[in-house]
């Protein structure tokens, strides 16, 4: 009797094939082989997963086939013997050597001419259906995209919820995720400290272990957490309809913190404005460094016209930036009132709001669409379409959570006006009176950004201090007469309704945001 291989693959990644179970495709094999009078000597079983390219026990058993071990190979369908057309022509050849092929669903002969022309035909067919298949598999996910569902395993700070379901919130894991983006947005942290202050509080990963720093750095970047899904292969992103961990205004500090860690290279921890001046040539941050009892911060690019700056030189112009914030006590109580007053009278105030947000959103929804016909029309690449469109999603995210904020209520406006208020009381007084972590936890709350070019500094306020403070430059100085001090207030009061009020604190410069616990 001649003896056979019998070989048998089974995929982890298809979908949509019946019928051919591994025990199914052996069943079928054992069957044929006994109504044959055909010997089975050895069983190849493959089993493919989407990591794996590539076929090793088939490779295996052509070489033993090749030696001559068996007269024959036997496998369940053609489609089981060859994905594709590459693969089928080496099916051909081993009948081309004589060894003897058989399916057990196709009675295809390929000893004989009309045989071969029949498994071509055959062959050709079943590589048509599974580029069909990888196809909709591809189609299947890209649905569960358009759906707002992501596809992928949940990221950490989520649950799975099985396939056609969003990720919701891990209810263990979510706050910690919350907290590890509030403390880095507040740029205390580096992810090595983030890791550890984390792990002593109790975050863990799913393998109860502490999570590395890298993962950390995945996880900070990922736009899953406001809500965005972007997917890595085809660089495509897509609204999600999960819950949001964290806000975009947040996000966006965060990401600015990473690329400021990114670029900071030696920093000494020793220094008050350490990677906090930014060079207005070079994308660098200036290195601070200690000579003749002065602080000066170096810009470390080789030929930058922008060489040192002295730290008392950064501060002295820093307090005069500050000068016009400082306002009278009874000032900021009267302020307080006024804009509060005017809260209570504003309930259209918020719907003129909602629609004017409303008339925005529906304008992102039109680039949108319009990005997508010139897209499908091949007016524009991938790449830029791409980047266009995280582009119009972040936008609409923005509006979206702007939205939100107008149902924000009375306590949330008055608890945002009294930590600026509190703030503008103490300018004065904070700066001088604090140790030197105070003094750079003050610099970083009230400016948005230090550079230096060559010998000059700019320094620029974070909203709203900015803002009030360019009413004072106009308006202060000198004898403020009553009438001017009038129109100071009254302007001051105009920033902070805005501020304060719904969306008032999604501007795309970094808000200022008060002192955690
Ligand atoms: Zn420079």
């Amino acid at each position: 009797m001649k003896s056979y291989f019998a070989y048998i693959r089974v995929s982890t990644v298809k979908q949509g094939e019946h019928g051919s179970s591994l025990q199914e495709q052996r069943d079928a094999i054992m069957n044929f082989a006994a109504r044959n009078g055909l010997r089975i000597s050895a069983w190849f079983e493959e089993r493919e997963t989407a990591a794996k390219i590539g076929r090793l026990e088939f490779t295996r058993m052509l070489k033993s086939l090749r030696k001559g071990a068996a007269s024959g190979v036997i496998f369940h369908k053609i489609d089981r013997s060859a994905r594709n057309l590459t693969d089928w022509s080496v099916v051909q050849d081993l009948a081309e050597q004589g060894v003897d092929v058989r399916f057990t669903q196709e009675a295809v002969n390929l000893g004989s001419n009309e045989g071969r022309l029949t498994g071509d035909f055959l062959a050709v067919i079943a590589s048509h259906y599974i580029r069909n298949l990888r196809e909709e598999v591809k189609k299947g996910m890209r649905g569960r995209l358009k759906q707002g569902i992501y596809p992928l395993a949940a990221p950490i700070g989520y649950l799975n919820n099985g396939g056609g379901k969003p990720k919701t919130p891990d209810p263990e894991r979510a706050p910690f995720v919350r907290d590890a983006f509030h403390w880095y947005a507040d740029g205390r942290y580096s992810l090595r400290t983030l890791r550890d202050e984390l792990y002593a509080r109790g975050f863990r990963t799913k393998n109860g272990k502490k999570v590395d720093a890298n993962r950390l750095q995945q996880m900070l970047r990922n736009p899953f957490y406001i809500g965005i899904m972007y997917m890595k292969r085809s660089a495509e992103s897509y609204i999600g309809v999960h819950e949001p961990l964290v806000s975009k205004a947040v996000f966006d500090r965060v990401q600015q913190n990473l690329d400021g860690k990114r670029n900071a290279v030696a920093t000494s921890h020793a220094f008050l404005l350490r990677r906090m001046i930014t060079c207005a040539h070079c994308p660098y941050r200036l290195i601070g460094e200690r000579q003749k009892g002065y602080v000066y911060y170096r810009c470390h690019t080789r030929g930058c016209p922008t060489l040192t700056i002295r730290e008392d030189q950064v501060i002295a112009v820093f307090k005069t930036r500050l000068r016009p914030l400082q306002l009278e006590a009874a000032e900021i109580d009267e302020l307080r009132e006024m804009v509060l007053a005017r809260f209570n009278q504003k309930e259209a105030w918020r719907d003129e709001h909602t629609h004017a947000l409303n008339l925005r959103m529906e304008a992102v929804r039109t680039r949108l669409s319009r990005l997508i016909d010139a897209y499908t029309d091949g007016m524009i690449e991938q790449p830029l379409f791409s980047e266009k469109k995280l582009s119009l999603l972040m936008e609409q995210k923005a509006l979206e959570e702007e939205r939100s904020l107008i149902a924000r209520n009375q306590s949330d406006v008055t608890r945002t006006l009294d930590a600026i208020l509190e703030r503008l009381k103490n300018v004065p007084l904070s700066y001088e009176n604090g140790n030197a972590t105070d003094r750079r936890d003050f610099i970083k709350e009230l400016t948005s950004n230090i550079t230096a070019d060559r010998k000059e500094l700019d320094i620029t306020l974070r909203s709203p201090f900015r803002e009030i403070a360019s009413v004072g430059d106009v308006l202060s100085g000198g004898l403020v007469r009553d009438e001017a001090r009038t129109k100071r207030i009254q302007s001051v009061v105009e920033v902070l309704m805005k501020w304060c009020g719904p969306g008032g604190q999604t501007s795309s410069s970094p808000p200022y945001a008060p002192p955690l616990g």
